[in-house]
């Protein structure tokens, strides 16, 4: 059997793909579920879509997602970073968002304020935010869950999920992605 190979009109099925051992990948971008490399066809990719993400179909490529880090520099100071991926002609992209001083007692709803802030001064919709994934903030770990409350005040739909495997996904996506480009 062939190995069926991703193809860049999968994103508008809300689709990218992981590159594995010796195959591809089907990945949701909205709940990072992968697939199996069989499912990589059109319509089990839509099925997903529309029996999971109903609320997505036809505009599968406007939403966007956050990623919350932290870094802690050599005064013991902590950084909170955001960045954010969203689709951009035919691909994935991930850019930093902003990077804001983080006390080490912040509470969830001085994280929420920061990004709150920052949605208000650049325009950005909350309505299209699909996902979030703050692991990689330990100061945040005791918040987390407030922040994860706080995220569904602003939109309902909003998916955070656990993705410390996601993090290095996100690597293999970005250089299989140029290294198809
Ligand atoms: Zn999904």
């Amino acid at each position: 059997m062939p190995k069926r190979k991703y193809d860049d009109k999968y994103l508008d099925y809300g689709f990218t793909f992981l590159e594995g051992r010796d195959e591809q990948l089907p990945q949701c971008v909205i709940c990072h579920k992968t697939l199996s490399n069989d499912s990589m066809k059109p319509h089990q990719l839509k099925k997903h879509l529309s029996n999971v993400h109903p609320e997505f179909v036809g505009k599968e490529r406007q939403f966007f997602e956050l990623k919350l880090d932290e870094s802690v520099d050599v005064a013991n100071l902590s950084q909170l970073i955001v960045f954010v991926r969203y689709v951009h002609d035919q691909s994935i992209e991930e850019d930093l968002l902003f990077c804001r001083p983080l006390e080490t007692t912040t509470q969830a709803a001085d994280v929420m304020q920061l990004v709150d802030a920052f949605f208000e001064e650049e325009g950005l919709d909350w309505g299209k935010l699909v996902h979030a994934c703050t692991d990689g903030a330990p100061a945040m770990l005791g918040a987390r869950s407030g922040f994860a409350k706080l995220l569904k005040q602003k939109n309902p739909k909003v998916v955070t999920l656990h993705c410390i495997i996601h993090r290095s996904a996100i690597k293999d996506d970005d250089t299989t992605a140029q290294r198809s480009a």
